[in-house]
Order: structure tokens, then C-alpha cells, then sequence
């Protein structure tokens, strides 16, 4: 059962409809087969039984020739005794004798000696022209034939020649013979049990002669029984059959097989209870069949009776069962093997039309599952407009469906995706900016609470009288958080402006190597300050540039500064200038505090800031190198950092050697002149650092 339920809805189906095929083709088989084996039966029963008729016609036939030869002699002695009356009467005589017996050779009336010839001829005839016929006797009562005889009779043998007849003994000798006896005490014909006569197996018949309803005499037919051998008793088709002739007691008369059981009852052959059955059916004296068995073997039997007299005989056919199946077996046989292939081939076809029909069913399944298996590029052959078609069809429209409504979602999801990205992002960036402003509004509350602690005291001092030299340190502290806030607001404006994009380059050709070399020298100060040594080491006596000058000084100024402040107090701060195929190189390092590996690449970003309390101890707004770095890109250069925590950092710039060819803009403002506006421009650079 489990088996079918996970067979392919092709094969469960065919098996089904072939079990039910089959099971009906069954029905069908056994029906035909008992329907055609009772038709063959009943062909070979009214076959035999036909046989066994026509066997018991011609037995009838013999019988009807003594029955029919005695009528006629009473006919013809009728006849001559009404014309004997007639003349008589005419006559007035007696008996009209003159005429002598052929057979006694004594006198007798005319009409008896017409009587004689008749008689004589008759029988004759009968046993000469009739083959189953050997002798032919007639008898009369005394002197009923003749008055002037006393014993008449005679019997013509087939053999006698012409002329040639025998008289039969006295009446005393043939009234004690049975048949006559009975014949003339029964008033009917009478036939004897077969006999040997002259070595041959005969039975008698014997029919009355009967005058104006008196006993004349009788005739009698001596009927030889090898002669039955006419009868049909073979048959190629039934090799068992055998013909018997019966009568009403169960006599064997005729027997085509076993000519020794003539004489015989049949009944010592049979059951009690079977040959119970047969008496009981021939006392309706009409034909029958019956099934009996002979020597343990079945046979069918077919009776016909043949009228003899009072009593029957019976024509008897009889044909063993295994010889009547053997007719019937070769087309059973046949009818099986014709239904069994039909039912092969009916199976096949069935299977075949099934599997044809329900395998675009399969297709479907299988894209139903490559649907379910998530993949919606399904194809399925269709090739009928039928119920499978339609739904084969609806599946393709289906996936397709689902696929454009997968796409919809994906990309709908993408979009959800980048806008949560961009919130998360944006969130990000609020909060540094958050931080950012809190820093800065931290940088800013410094110098201004510096600033205004300084008003202060200036005021107080101003009351007290103020000294000169007081008064100018509270100055220079004022000054000095002014540049501090100068300096956040220009970084600032800067980024912003850089950002926008409004940050234009202003280049020109300058020796590079002057450049940083004036503005190493210009922050010797604040390196003495530190006790900080601060080397310059070029391989270049000039190198000549296209970039803008403002822009590198604040990108040196910035490094140097953080140099400077995050140095400790003894430091080395080295710059490196040196040319590199297309590109110079400039490389600011200290033995600083370093930065921590993960801080390195956040360092250049805007909100950031390494270490918010560390920091705090060395000032700074934290988008000093931010800006570094917009400079150098904007300039087509790349800005490196390599740090290692507490042992110093290196910070280099590459940047491409390029020269404008316009000479005229080759001045540049050179921070070592020292002029009002570039002391200012490196106070405020510096003016995180302290110099006391
Ligand atoms: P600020 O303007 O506050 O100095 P910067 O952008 O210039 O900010 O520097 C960002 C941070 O990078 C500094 O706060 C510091 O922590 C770190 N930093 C920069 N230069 C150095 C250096 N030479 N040695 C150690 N840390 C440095």
C-alpha cells in the first residue's frame, strides 16, 4: 500500500486501471470461455445424439420390414378371402379346389394357392432383397391356412434359389417355438434374444397374422445382428465412441465393440443406481442422454428408442468425457491465448495512452518543485490544449508572476536597505557632529574663559594701578587665545570651503626645498621652548614645483605643530625632503607619544579625534589633519602616516613634480621674512603651544 502511495500519479494510475482491466478482461475470459465450452458441448451432444438417432432409424428400418411384410400378407389374404366370399356366394360352392401347394404339393383351393404365391413371393422378396434379413418364415394355425392342411409353414432363406422353399416342420414342433407362441398369445410382434443360427447371431422377429380379428399364424424375420456393423459406430473426432443396441430390459442385442457382451444385460455393467436411472428414463420411451461411468471412466450416453413391437429398443451411443473435452480443450486453449494477448496488449496500450496523457503532468510537479526550490525560470513543454495544457499554462504564467514579485522585493528591499544604511549613517553622523560641536564648543570655551579671566584681572590690576610688564603678559595671554580661536574658525571655514569646493588652488612654481627649510627655521622657537631638535635633511639644493605655497605652509605649519606638541620635552623632530622619479617626497617625524594602530586611519577624518582626554591635555580642535589632507588631494598628492605608540610618529607627503609655465607668478610669500602677517599666520598655527 505504502509502495502505491509513492508511485507517480502516471503509474499509480495505470496500475489501477490495469488491475481493474485485467480483473474484467478475467470475468470476461471465464465467461466466454464456460459460455463457449457449454456451446461446443451441447454441438457434441446434439452431434452424438443425432448419431445416435439415425443409428436407431435404421435398426427401426429392419424392424418396420417383418412388421410391414406380415400387414401385407392379412392385407392380400383379406383381399382374396372377400373375393373367395363374393364367388361363393355366387357360386354356391364350398371350396373351389384344382389347385395343388407348391410347398405340399396338395390340393388347395384357388384362392389359397393365389394366397401361397403371394405368401411365398413376399417372403421371398423380403429375404433376399433385404441385406439385414437372412430368413423369412411363415406359419399358420392347423388348417387355418388351408382345411385340407393341417401344419403350414415354410421359411425362404436369402440363400434359397428361386422356386426352391422349404416347408417347417409340424405345427406341433414351431407352436412350442417362443416367438410364435408369444406372438399368438400376445396378439402383438414379438422379437426373441439374439441367438446363434447356423453360426450366425440373429435375432427373430415375429409379427401375427390376423383375419377378421382371428389368429391366422405369424411371420417371422430372422434378423442378423452383424449386420448393425452399418450402424455408425466409429468416429475419428471421438475415438472412444461405441454403438449398442438395447432392449427395453437392458439386453444387449448389438454391440460395436465387444461383440461377446451380445446376449448380455447391460446392466451388470453399471451402478445399481445408474442403471436404476436409465430403466427409469426408457419407461418414457423418448430419447435422452445421460452421464455414466464404465470401468471408473465418465462417459456420456445417448438412448433413442426404436419401436419394436409392444416394447422398445434402444439405439445406444456412448462416448467417454476426456474424448468430448479434447474436442472442447484446443478452443478454450485458443479463446486464452487470443484473450490473454489482447489483454497484453490492451494493458500495454493503456499504459503507454496514460503515461502520454499524465506525463505533462510530471513536468508540472517537477517545476512545482524547482518553484518551491525557489527557482521561478521553470519550463514546461505544452503540447495539448486539454485540462494539463491549461494548467501547464497557468504555472508558466504563475512562476513568472512570482518571479516579478520576487524581483519587486528584492529590489524594494535593496532600496529599504540603502535607506536605513543612509539613516544609520546619517544617525552616525549626527552624533560625531554632536561630539564635534561639544568639542568645539569645548576648544572655543578655553580661550574664551582665558581671555575673560585675563579682562578680569586686567581690571583688577588696572584699579590696583597696573605695572607695565603685568600688563603685557595678560596681554599676550589674550592674544594668544585669540589666535586659538582665530585659528579653530579659519580651520573651520577652511574645511567647509574645501568640502563645498570653493577652496580654489592658487599654484605657482616654487623651490620647495626653500620653502620648508624657512618654515623648519620659523618654528625654532617653539622647539627651543620644548627642547625639541628639529632637523631638516633634503638631497636637493632646490627643487622647483608647480603648487600653492599658502596651502603647503598650513599643511607644514599643522604637522609640525603636532609634532611639537604631542614631542615630549628632549624630543627630535627630522623633515625629509627628497625627490622620488615623477613625485618629491616630504617626511615630518618625531619621537613622539605615536598613535595607536587602530586611531591611524581615523585621524584624517573630520569629527575625529584619538583620544578625547588625551587630547585635552594638548589642546587642539582635531580637524587640523583633515584639512592636511584635502590640501594634498586637492594638489594631486597622497598624505601617509606610520606610528608606532609611545615611540613616534612619521607623516608623509607625496605629491607629483609639476612646473607651470607661467614664470611671473614665482614669487612667493616666504614665511622667513618675518613679516607682520606670517608671525601672525604661525602664531595662530602655534598657538595651542605655550611659550612662556
Ligand atoms: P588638532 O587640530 O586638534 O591638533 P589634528 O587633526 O591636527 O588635530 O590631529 C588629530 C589628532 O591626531 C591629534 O589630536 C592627535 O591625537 C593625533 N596626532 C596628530 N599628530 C600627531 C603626532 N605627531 N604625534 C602623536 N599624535 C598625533
Amino acid at each position: 500500500m505504502n509502495l502505491l502511495k509513492n508511485m507517480k500519479l502516471s503509474t499509480k494510475t495505470a496500475i489501477t486501471i490495469s488491475a481493474m482491466l485485467i480483473v474484467i478482461f478475467i470475468i470476461l475470459i471465464i465467461f466466454t470461455i464456460v459460455s463457449t465450452g457449454n456451446a461446443i458441448r451441447t454441438g457434441v451432444n446434439n452431434e452424438l445424439r443425432s448419431m445416435s438417432k439415425s443409428n436407431g432409424l435404421q435398426v427401426q428400418r429392419v424392424m418396420d420390414v417383418t412388421q410391414s411384410t406380415s400387414k401385407d400378407i392379412e392385407s392380400y389374404m383379406e383381399k382374396q378371402y372377400t373375393k373367395q366370399k363374393q364367388q361363393l356366394g355366387f357360386n354356391q360352392s364350398q371350396s373351389a379346389e384344382g389347385s395343388t401347394s407348391v410347398i405340399y404339393n396338395i390340393p388347395i383351393s384357388n384362392s389359397n394357392s393365389d394366397i401361397e404365391k403371394y405368401i411365398t413371393e413376399t417372403a421371398r422378396n423380403a429375404a433376399v432383397n433385404n441385406p439385414d434379413i437372412m430368413g423369412v418364415g411363415v406359419m399358420f394355425e392347423p388348417y387355418k391356412f388351408d382345411k385340407n392342411i393341417e401344419s403350414y409353414a415354410f421359411y425362404v432363406s436369402e440363400t434359397d434359389k428361386d422356386n426352391e422353399i422349404h416347408p417347417y416342420g409340424t405345427y406341433l414342433y414351431y407352436s412350442k417355438q417362443g416367438y410364435y407362441a408369444k406372438t399368438i398369445q400376445e396378439k402383438e410382434m414379438v422379437f426373441t434374444k439374439p441367438y446363434k443360427c447356423h453360426g450366425v447371431m440373429v435375432v427373430t422377429a415375429s409379427a401375427p397374422i390376423i383375419y377378421n380379428d382371428e389368429i391366422k399364424g405369424a411371420i417371422m424375420s430372422d434378423l442378423k445382428i452383424s449386420n448393425f456393423s452399418k450402424l455408425e459406430t466409429k468416429n475419428e473426432c471421438y475415438p472412444s465412441l461405441y454403438t449398442t443396441i438395447i432392449d427395453q430390459n437392458g439386453l444387449l442385442v448389438y454391440d460395436s465393440k465387444a461383440s461377446k457382451h451380445t446376449g448380455k444385460n447391460m446392466s451388470q455393467y453399471y451402478s445399481e443406481d445408474e442403471w436404476q436411472q436409465v430403466a427409469n428414463k426408457m419407461k418414457k420411451a423418448k430419447p435422452f442422454s445421460m452421464e455414466m461411468t464404465y470401468k471408473g471412466k465418465k462417459e456420456a450416453a445417448f438412448f433413442y428408442p426404436i419401436k419394436a413391437g409392444n416394447t422398445n429398443w434402444w439405439s445406444l451411443m456412448e462416448v467417454e468425457d476426456k474424448d468430448i473435452n479434447q474436442k472442447i480443450n484446443p478452443t478454450i486453449l485458443g479463446l486464452l491465448t487470443i484473450s490473454i494477448v489482447a489483454l497484453i496488449m490492451i494493458v500495454i496500450a493503456t499504459i503507454t495512452v496514460l503515461r502520454k496523457m499524465l506525463n505533462p503532468l510530471q513536468n508540472v510537479t517537477k517545476a512545482a518543485t524547482e518553484i518551491a526550490k525557489g527557482n521561478f525560470d521553470i519550463y514546461i513543454p505544452v503540447s495539448s490544449k486539454d485540462e494539463i495544457g491549461q494548467l501547464s499554462k497557468s504555472f508558466i504564467y504563475m512562476a513568472k508572476n512570482i518571479k516579478n514579485i520576487q524581483e519587486q522585493l528584492v529590489m524594494k528591499n535593496e532600496q529599504l536597505e540603502e535607506t536605513i544604511d543612509k539613516l544609520e549613517k546619517s544617525d552616525a553622523a549626527n552624533s560625531a557632529k554632536d561630539i564635534f560641536i561639544t568639542n568645539i564648543s569645548h576648544e572655543f570655551r578655553t580661550p574664551i574663559t582665558l581671555i575673560l579671566s585675563t579682562i578680569q584681572l586686567f581690571q583688577m590690576n588696572m584699579i590696583n594701578s597696573i605695572n607695565e610688564e603685568k600688563a603685557n603678559k595678560h596681554l599676550k595671554i589674550m592674544k594668544q587665545n585669540c589666535y586659538r580661536l582665530l585659528r579653530i574658525v579659519n580651520n573651520l571655514i577652511d574645511i567647509s570651503r574645501a568640502e563645498a569646493g570653493f577652496n580654489a588652488l592658487n599654484v605657482k612654481n616654487i623651490d620647495v626645498v626653500e620653502l620648508v627649510s624657512d618654515i623648519a627655521m620659523s618654528i625654532s622657537e617653539y622647539a627651543i621652548e620644548k627642547n625639541i631638535s628639529v632637523q631638516f635633511i633634503t638631497d636637493r639644493k632646490k627643487l622647483e614645483v608647480k603648487i600653492d605655497p599658502d596651502k603647503m605652509e598650513r599643511v607644514l605649519l599643522n604637522l609640525l605643530s603636532n609634532s611639537i606638541k604631542f614631542t615630549p620635552v628632549g624630543g627630535e623632530i627630522m623633515i625629509h625632503l627628497f625627490s622620488q622619479d615623477a613625485s618629491f617626497i616630504i617626511s615630518v617625524k618625531d619621537t613622539g607619544i605615536g598613535i595607536p594602530d587602530d586611531k591611524k586611519d581615523l585621524i584624517f577624518d573630520r569629527f575625529h579625534q584619538v583620544d578625547t582626554t588625551y587630547t585635552r591635555m594638548n589642546e587642539g580642535s582635531g580637524i587640523g589633519l583633515s584639512l592636511v589632507k584635502a590640501f594634498i588631494e586637492m594638489q594631486g598628492g597622497t598624505i601617509d602616516v606610520y606610528s608606532k605608540l609611545g615611540k613616534g610618529s612619521e607623516f608623509i607627503i607625496k605629491l607629483p613634480i609639476l612646473v607651470t609655465a607661467n614664470e611671473e607668478n614665482n614669487q612667493s610669500i616666504r614665511l622667513s621674512k618675518y613679516d607682520e602677517k606670517n608671525i601672525e599666520k604661525l602664531d595662530i598655527e602655534f598657538s595651542d603651544i605655550y611659550i612662556h
